[in-house]
């Protein structure tokens, strides 16, 4: 396609399909364009010299940004500020969810957290971890989490190759019984902590009120099935079988918003004396957005404690190096185009 001759490509992955086209097809259509919206229009001088794909980068960040001040508007209700012990309201950053299973030693009956590690942060001599509160009565009880600084009191890895070691009773129970336990849909989840941006950094505490705005249902839930490949898709074994298990509650009515802001969008921008295919241009790179921030806000991302982060989730994790060097040719491909 770079030397100019028509080309024929497929792929099985639809996403590998979608990376293309907007590659290899889009972008060099709109090489050079310059970009529509009114702040970009204000800000730059009309005889401005557009290269590459810089005009169409400018105006998805300006709809991207507008799509995001409505979702504010429509969702923000939903993530409610914390109250800090000096007592400032500030945002939440991330939510911590531990997934639980309940003990099946009989003396025990706990509900264990499912979780690599407590430790929430852990840069230079600052370490913040979760401390469970077990309440030993009988039988032994999760009552709940406090954040805490200093040295971990629980030690060692709580989920290993062999298992998930209870916190209450230190049985290791084996990953037949957790799957178990999932396929019955008796995984539960309670939340351990929130990080909060204090505007210097990161606070890590607990707020109880946090663990309620996760019950609201949501409209739209893709329960469209995981495929069955247990060696290299895993949730499936634990009783997650369709996609909308993947996403917390919350997370789903959020990607809901954000595709329905998408379609308002492009139903406004038509007709605006732009051409229709520049407009779905925009669109297809606003919907790679959301695919990016699904990699971060799934149910089933990790926690890095030394650069305070969440991982990624999807097929990326394994190919970094792929992905990165899959964005080279783009922009090859559309300087030769020009050029030519
Ligand atoms: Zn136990």
């Amino acid at each position: 396609m770079r030397m100019g001759l028509p080309v024929i490509a497929a792929d099985l992955n639809p996403v590998a399909v979608l990376i293309n086209k907007a590659m290899l097809e889009i972008l060099p259509r709109f090489a050079n364009h310059p970009p529509f919206n009114p702040d970009s229009k204000k800000k730059y001088h009309p005889d401005h010299k557009w290269t590459n794909a810089h005009g169409l980068a400018e105006d998805v960040r300006y709809y991207g940004r507008l799509i995001n001040e409505d979702a504010k508007k429509r969702i923000g209700h939903l993530y409610p500020p914390v109250t800090l012990s000096d007592g400032r309201t500030v945002p939440v950053l991330t939510y911590f969810w531990a997934r639980t299973v309940q003990c099946p030693n009989p003396a025990c009956g706990c509900q264990m957290p499912l979780v690599g590690s407590f430790i929430l942060k852990k840069r230079g001599k600052e370490t913040y971890y979760v401390s469970p509160i077990i309440e030993r009565n009988g039988k032994n009880s999760l009552k709940g989490f406090e954040v805490h600084t200093g040295e971990p009191e629980v030690k060692g890895t709580i989920i290993s190759k062999s298992g998930a070691r209870c916190i209450a009773c230190n049985e290791v129970i084996a990953h037949p019984y957790i799957r178990q336990e999932g396929i019955a849909k008796r995984i539960s989840h309670r939340l351990m902590a929130v990080s909060a941006d204090t505007g210097k950094g990161r606070a890590y505490l607990f707020d109880p009120n946090q663990e309620q705005q996760i019950l609201i249902e949501p409209k739209w839930i893709p329960e469209i099935p995981l495929a069955h490949n247990p060696k290299n898709i895993s949730p499936p074994l634990y009783g997650m079988t369709s996609y909308d298990q993947l996403f917390t509650k919350r997370q789903l009515i959020a990607y809901d918003t954000l595709n329905e802001l998408i379609i308002k969008l492009r139903l406004e921008l038509t007709g605006e004396n732009v051409n229709e295919d520049y407009i779905k241009a925009v669109v297809v790179f606003l919907s790679f957005a959301i695919d990016r921030l699904a990699d971060f806000n799934n149910s089933l991302t990790t926690w890095k404690p030394s650069g305070e982060q969440q991982m990624h989730l999807y097929i990326f994790r394994q190919s970094k190096t792929t992905y990165s060097g899959q964005y080279r040719p783009l922009w090859i491909s559309v300087r030769r185009r020009v050029q030519r």
